[in-house]
């Protein structure tokens, strides 16, 4: 049996009963106080100071709207980096609570500072999660047809030589110019760093050695499917451009 088994040779019986065992005081309420203080003041944080009332409170997770203060080029590049799947990952929704977004950028400049719209504020600290997502014909129409609207852009810039998507090419002669090293990344939730409660998802950058860099917003709203001619659409002026007063012009 191992419990049998002395392991201690003569020295060491000696040691742990012997004379010159080292008697280590028992620590009273101040010693405790003043290393807790210690490690408190260390600046290293170890968890174990957060089961201590008195030391908790750097432990405990900031409210909402404190993380929508103060954000570093490294938190921005990661709350991008996070939020690559958009719609798809929780925390492109959890970043976009208690921000004003591209989505909202027009009701908010356009709301009375002395009585702004409930259901603005609303949407603004609620926002849509991702378990119940918004499914209204509008919405599930604009998801379903983004990507078709991604196809034709790369297509149209020269990225794809296979062109599958159904849609209607009705595109501006300034895109279908050629492009110098030509690329097209996917983008997440960008926060602005001088303004952190600000934040945009734009679909993807574009950029190339002739333009620079771009973004790219697709539009695609149920209302104006149809065989309108393109300059009746909406959102758009006889340049095919934006109209500036409109919702999707202050959003890009
Ligand atoms: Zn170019």
């Amino acid at each position: 049996m191992v419990i049998n088994i002395d392991f201690y040779g003569d020295k060491a019986k000696k040691r742990d009963t012997g004379t010159n065992c080292r008697v280590i005081p028992m620590a009273n309420e101040e010693n405790k106080q003043q290393f807790l203080e210690m490690l408190s003041a260390s600046g290293e944080l170890p968890v174990g100071l957060s089961t201590f009332k008195a030391f908790a409170d750097p432990f405990k997770p900031k409210p909402w709207y404190q993380h929508l203060s103060d954000c570093s080029d490294d938190q921005v590049q990661a709350i991008e980096e996070e939020t690559k799947d958009q719609a798809e990952c929780s925390s492109w929704h959890q970043q976009r609570v208690g921000r004003v977004t591209g989505t909202s950028a027009h009701r908010v400049i356009h709301t009375s500072l002395e009585k702004p719209s409930k259901s603005l504020l609303r949407d603004i600290v609620q926002k849509e999660s991702r378990k119940n997502p918004l499914k209204t014909p509008g919405i599930l129409w604009g998801r379903e047809h983004e990507k078709d609207a991604i196809e034709t852009y790369k297509y149209a810039l020269g990225l794809t030589t296979a062109y599958t998507a159904p849609t209607l090419i009705n595109i501006s002669s300034d895109i279908y110019k050629p492009h110098t090293s030509i690329s097209i990344q996917r983008a997440g939730f960008r926060v602005s760093r001088e303004k952190p409660y600000i934040g945009v998802s734009c679909d993807a950058y574009v950029h190339c050695v002739c333009c620079g860099k771009g973004v790219v917003e697709v539009k695609c709203p149920l209302k104006w499917n149809s065989d309108l001619p393109a300059d009746k659409r909406g959102h758009l002026d006889t340049l095919l451009s934006l109209r500036t007063n409109h919702s999707y012009y202050t959003q890009v």
